[in-house]
């Protein structure tokens, strides 16, 4: 067993073994239980690198990051079969396999590489490129450590539980892949939706990471992104109920948070792209209402539904925004000359903070003189949309929108009307799009709350509020003392119910 030891080689020499997780695998004897044994051989093999394919090809995690090199060749066109011109020598290839380690000496993964033989490549010039076809692991290492150094939490999001419990009616089989599978050579009829089947390998493709034993079916499966057929597809489900034979467990019961919270974003994306009246966006919103449904389903599952509090809320509405209903800055140059770079936003809020001259005694005298030539310019009827735009020094903000106090926002702020877009000037502007940030007395920028759950009230209505009274709402349930803020504990008590003596504040 200590024979690989011996043949690693210095430079590929793991950290200090004590940092390595299976710390006991260097002791481990024979005279230990089978079931031990056994499973100290596979940490052996796994955490050496192996010098010869024949010792790699035993190993599923050697098995997978080779596959996983020779997908990401053939996906990057790296070689052409033709014949051998007269008079030339075939040069060999040859595995290279390395572990790579993190920062405290655990793997972080395997890595297989074929390179050509002959010295005619260099370590480090040649052959060091990766390619990452699918999923970019440092994207989501960035993730983490923004999370760490905000003090966040995260949760993740079981993939095959959030996406894959919905393509209900499937049959768990003991297998991810048919045995002798012709998937390659399959002539079943294309899909008419291939995207729907680029979609689901899309999702499988990140079970790799907890998934290993899958690996050579997803990748098999992404081979025909490009043009999948039936038999693509039904493999592809093969794959799902597989996993809904082998689900995720739930986490023990001590370490169940008391708080999760998901952030769906892709209503807001199609928004912004499509505007909210694009058929897009229906379907984002038909997908993330899925989602829940989903959740919600596992909670009854579970029979705790009525146990947990759900707060559905969306952060805003949308509006749509199109170049007709577009005001031009350079349009006000009669009145005043405004030069962009004092401009720090344009719509849905206009923000201007003027950039006066040392020679200027008094610039709050001199942004009010501002002020009042623009809006001398925009209500003189010959400035295009001018009648949809006020603007203000940020002191003289109407009260309710909270920026009077704010060291964010600038001395001059235009409040710009339902769906205006401002702009400097005429060039580029070719575009319909959505945006929010408007004045939220705008319907449209209204948007939906749902509460379930013991503490809430059943069946009450409650007229219109601001999203910041959700704060106290969360802290109350959660029994925390809320850091002041600009929500009433009113609001609180007019949706919750079981208010404890101790807790009043009268
Ligand atoms: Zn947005």
């Amino acid at each position: 067993m200590a024979t690989p030891l011996v043949s690693m080689s210095p430079s590929n020499a793991p950290p200090p073994l004590s940092l390595l997780p299976d710390e006991d695998w260097l002791i481990e004897s024979s005279t230990s239980s089978s079931a031990r044994g056994s499973s100290s051989v596979a940490a052996v093999t796994a955490n050496v690198e192996p010098k010869r394919y024949y010792d790699a090809v035993k190993e599923d995690v050697w098995r997978c990051a080779m596959t996983h090199e020779v997908v990401a060749l053939e996906e990057n066109y790296t070689w052409d079969i033709v014949s051998l011109p007269p008079g030339k020598v075939v040069i060999g290839s040859k595995w290279v396999y390395k572990i790579k380690y993190n920062a405290d000496g655990k793997i972080e993964r395997h890595k297989a590489r074929l390179v050509v033989l002959g010295n005619k490549q260099i370590e480090g010039e040649d052959f060091d490129e990766t390619f990452a076809p699918v999923v970019k692991m440092s994207t989501v290492r960035g993730l983490l450590s923004l999370v760490s150094a905000k003090g966040w939490e995260v949760h993740q999001m079981d993939v095959h539980n959030a996406f894959l419990h919905g393509l209900l009616g499937c049959k768990p089989v003991s297998t991810p892949i048919e045995q002798n599978h012709q998937l390659a050579s399959d002539e079943s009829p294309l899909l008419k939706y291939p995207s729907s089947y680029r979609r689901l390998v899309g999702r499988l493709v990140y079970l790799r990471i907890t998934h290993p034993e899958l690996c050579y079916s997803i990748h098999l499966l992404s081979q025909f992104m490009k043009a999948p057929r039936e038999g693509h597809w039904d493999a592809a489900l093969r794959v799902v109920r597989f996993l809904k034979g082998s689900p995720g467990q739930d986490l023990p019961e001590d370490e169940i948070p008391d708080l999760m919270m998901l952030y769906l974003d892709e209503p807001d994306g199609a928004g912004h792209n499509y505007g909210p009246d694009d058929p897009r966006v229906t379907n984002a919103v038909s997908r993330v209402d899925k989602m829940i449904g989903r959740a919600i389903q596992g909670l009854k599952k579970r029979e705790i539904f009525d146990e947990v509090h759900v707060i559905l809320l969306g952060d805003h509405g949308m509006v749509t925004n199109c170049d007709k209903k577009t005001i031009y800055i350079d349009d006000l140059a009669d009145w005043i000359k405004i030069p962009a770079d004092w401009i720090n936003a344009y719509s849905p809020v206009l923000a201007i903070n003027p950039r006066w001259g040392k020679d200027v005694e008094n610039p709050g005298e001199k942004n009010a003189e501002f002020v009042a030539k623009m809006n001398e310019a925009l209500s003189s009827g010959k400035v295009e949309n001018g009648e949809f735009l006020q603007v203000y020094l940020k002191e003289k903000l109407p009260e309710r929108l909270h920026y009077s106090e704010s060291s964010r926002i600038p001395p001059i702020v235009g409040m710009v009307g339902e769906g205006i877009l401002v702009r400097q000037n005429r060039t580029n502007a070719h575009e319909c799009y959505g945006d929010h940030r408007y004045d939220n007395q705008y319907f449209s920028m209204r948007s939906i709350f749902i509460g379930h759950g013991p503490r809430f009230r059943r069946g009450n209505k409650v007229p219109s509020f601001e999203n910041v009274q959700i704060y106290n709402v969360v802290a109350e349930i959660l029994g925390l003392q809320p850091a002041s803020n600009n929500g009433s504990s009113l609001f609180t008590r007019n949706i919750l119910s079981h208010f404890k003596k101790t807790g009043e504040v009268e």
